[in-house]
């Protein structure tokens, strides 16, 4: 998920790829490191290798003045398997030290890999996926592998997952051999220099020819030039482009901001979440990291979820999910107010914590507190390794990826997945028949190609910008839902109010009688959640009570609805009705930054916030 930069040619590959690696730096990351091929008067190639947990800069300092010799490559790891430290830090070797690996990515079966090299002997270093494909390219190596290009084919015919990879030789020391697989790797070509990178603003300044690698390719980069080709060694010839910097930008790609360019990814972040976790097969979810026996799941009688603020809208939408696919009874609450009342902590009560950072200290003494008490917490998680995830008994990482505007879409969503897969799981060892397991599954496997849907409709329409806009000249928003559309308003409104400073409040549809109708005026625009669902009729009726004072509407809905009762539709694409509000959230993630932007507010940084709530 992070960056990977990579040189060969006469110069000493150290400076350009720590320069490479700091313009990949935005992207934030926890550790860092480089490998490069030394060579001292006559002797055999050495590699030399060095970590830093910590910033590019760290690695920089940490870097003797005698590192020098290329080829090389760099890597800023995002820890998904491992906490963040200088052990797990990138590049990873075989034992011997002759084969260096920088990885972005997931590698799905590296438990069993890894229990299989354990078995022939390898011993692991780190604890990494990354690391068994140090050990596989060694053993293909051993195993009569003819050239470096050979043992990394053979090596990732091994390899089930998602990965850009670049791979070092000390004893084939004129090449770097990387690969594609679901995570982006391109190559530069220079003069008598050939470069690699994860991301093409890696390599502003040194040449403007790249050739994108496409999935399933494979390249070998020389000072001289490069060949690419597939697993199966059939040559793909491929033209380089020209790069338009303008476009690259500084940063962030072509998006304007990180919020913006988070929601999105979205489509890429839930198939993460959802990588290696569906088991068609049996119609379940496969959660390694959960540490519960199925008895332990059969047997607890609620789940508790706790987080804050958009964890805590995520967890309400998990409880609903939980009780709709396993029947036990779930609920949600706010983790601070659940920390603060001396909790009753009963012993079959399953216990979530959700904190995207893992550092959230209300949801951290939350879970404290559970433990001194006997309580069995799990974990939502995106930061690995993060101070709650190494304090829960077991969880599920979301794989999101790093967020770093301040406003919560991509993990937010993620979460969401999370949940239905651990609702899904619970829901197979009770009592959910396998048909409905299937159908929830062939859900979640939609949910990518229609959040798309709704980027590219928005990209086509403007509809959204333009709704608001005209939304974020009011004073105050209502934003309304039923059932699983009331966490979805809470978290719009959360949203609209975070990033564009707007006063917006949610509420559940049916209490507006008990009093905000009050509110309701042509001055108070409504935005309103209503998917076409058994529920449908109720939501109608309520926009009628709007329409009826004079109240602006925006309505999410399945189809276009008439213009008495909404002004406006925004359409979003139907799944199954537990896994609508997934879809429906990505609109509103919409309207909240077009309202930013309309109001020319510091979108990424609100005013008053910080991205991991450390404080009390
Ligand atoms: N899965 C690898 C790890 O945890 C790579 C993570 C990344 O993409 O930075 O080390």
């Amino acid at each position: 998920m992070c960056g990977i930069v990579g040189y060969v040619g006469a110069q000493d590959a150290a400076p350009i790829l720590l320069e490479g690696l700091g313009r990949l730096e935005y992207r934030g990351y926890d550790s860092a490191g480089v490998a490069v091929v030394h060579r001292t008067g006559k002797g055999p190639a050495t590699l030399k290798v060095r970590k830093a947990s910590g910033r590019v800069a760290d690695l920089a300092a940490d870097l003797p003045a005698r590192f020098k010799g290329a080829p090389g490559i760099g890597h800023t790891r995002w820890a998904t398997h491992g906490e963040p430290s200088v052990a797990n830090a990138h590049p990873h070797t075989d034992m011997s030290e002759r084969i260096a690996v920088v990885h972005n990515g997931i590698i799905e079966n590296a438990d069993e890999l890894r229990a299989k090299l354990t078995a022939d002997g390898v011993e692991f270093t780190s604890q990494t996926d990354t690391e068994t494909v140090a050990h596989l390219v060694a053993a293909a190596f051993a195993n009569g592998a003819a050239d470096l290009e050979q043992a990394v084919r053979t090596a990732l015919k091994q390899v089930v997952g998602a990965y850009g990879i670049a791979v070092l030789d000390s004893e084939h020391p004129d090449r770097i051999v990387v690969a594609r697989n679901g995570s982006p790797v391109l190559l530069g070509v220079g003069e008598r220099e050939m470069f690699v990178a994860s991301d093409v603003s890696a390599l502003v300044g040194y040449t403007r020819q790249v050739v994108y690698l496409d999935d399933g390719e494979l390249a070998t980069i020389t000072a001289t030039g490069y060949r690419t080709f597939t697993l199966d060694d059939r040559s793909t010839a491929k033209q380089p482009s020209e790069v338009d910097w303008d476009v690259v930008g500084a940063e962030i790609g072509d998006h304007a901001h990180y919020l913006v360019k988070e929601i999105a990814e979205q489509p890429r972040s839930i198939e993460r979440a959802l990588r290696g976790r569906l088991d068609e097969r049996f119609s379940t979810a496969h959660l390694g990291g959960l540490n519960l026996t199925i008895r332990e799941a059969r047997e607890f009688k609620r789940v508790k979820i706790l987080g804050c603020g958009s964890a805590c809208y995520a967890g309400e939408l998990g409880a609903q999910l939980i009780e709709d696919l396993a029947r036990v009874p779930a609920t949600s609450e706010s983790a601070s107010e659940f920390r603060y009342r001396n909790p009753v902590v009963e012993p079959d009560t399953l216990y979530v914590a959700v904190s995207q950072s893992g550092e959230t200290v209300d949801t951290l003494a939350a879970v404290q507190e559970l433990q001194r008490k006997g309580g069995r917490v799990i974990g939502i998680i995106n930061v690995v390794g993060s101070t709650i995830a190494r304090q829960v008994d077991g969880g599920i990482y979301i794989h999101a990826g790093p967020e770093m505007s301040v406003a919560a879409t991509k993990s937010f969503t993620s979460t969401l997945i999370a949940f239905a897969l651990l609702a899904l799981h619970l829901g197979r060892v009770r009592d959910l028949a396998p048909t409905e397991g299937r159908r929830i599954i062939d859900g979640l496997n939609q949910l990518p190609a229609q959040i798309e849907q709704i980027l590219d409709e928005e990209k086509r329409t403007g509809l959204i910008a333009e709704t608001a806009a005209e939304v974020a000249q009011r004073s105050s928003v209502l934003f309304i839902g039923r059932r699983r559309g009331w966490p979805v308003a809470k978290e719009g409104a959360q949203k609209f109010k975070e990033v564009s400073y707007v006063h917006a409040e949610a509420y559940a549809s049916a209490e507006l009688k008990h009093g905000p109708l009050a509110l309701v005026s042509p001055e108070l625009p409504t935005v309103a959640c209503v998917p076409d669902d058994d529920l449908f009729e109720k939501n109608v009726s309520t926009l009628a009570e709007i329409r009826a004072r004079k109240g602006p509407v925006v309505a999410l809905a399945h189809r276009e609805l008439s213009t008495d009762l909404a002004d406006r539709t925004i359409v979003v694409p139907r799944n199954e009705p537990e896994l609508d509000p997934i879809l429906m959230s990505v609109p509103l993630q919409l309207l909240a930054y077009h309202a930013a932007v309309a109001l020319d507010r510091d979108v990424d940084r609100p005013r008053n916030l910080a991205k991991s709530v450390t404080v009390e």
